[in-house]
């Protein structure tokens, strides 16, 4: 279960680079904006909702809970594993910033929406894949 089937890695560019590459520190990072204290996801180099290029990584807390989900159950690659959950995470720090990520950890049954989860990150070629878990009680 904990073994989550990314297959297709994300290819950073000069934007996205510090956020493939967070988890080799454990912590999530979400680009942010300096002037209206916006957090910016996808990031960008531009704040969307003030326009400053006044933007730099911040750290996040890795809380969330799930916005949505869907279970796939179909074997796109010869070796995934089945089923996996694939869900969009709400953090906690913004309303409206969502990942859209994995969960493991849990049977795909138990899965609910506003559960609480948290990050963990998975080391793949380099990339470091933010997914979520169900946080301890
Ligand atoms: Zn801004």
């Amino acid at each position: 279960m904990t073994d989550s089937p990314h297959k297709i890695l994300p290819v950073p560019d000069d934007d996205s680079s510090f956020f493939w590459e967070a988890g080799r520190d454990g912590v999530l990072r979400i680009m942010g904006c300096k002037s209206c204290d916006h957090l910016i996801q996808p990031p960008g180099p531009i704040c969307p909702k003030c326009l400053s290029r006044d933007v730099a990584p911040r750290d996040m807390s890795g809380r969330g809970t799930v916005w949505s989900f869907t279970i796939n159950v179909h074997p796109w690659f010869p070796d995934m594993e089945l089923p996996y959950i694939l869900a969009s995470v709400e953090l906690e720090e913004q309303e409206g910033l969502r990942l859209t990520t994995h969960i493991t950890d849990i049977a795909p049954q138990d899965v609910r929406i506003d559960m609480p989860v948290e990050v963990y990150f998975r080391e793949d070629e380099g990339i470091w894949l933010p997914s979520f878990r169900p946080s301890p009680a």
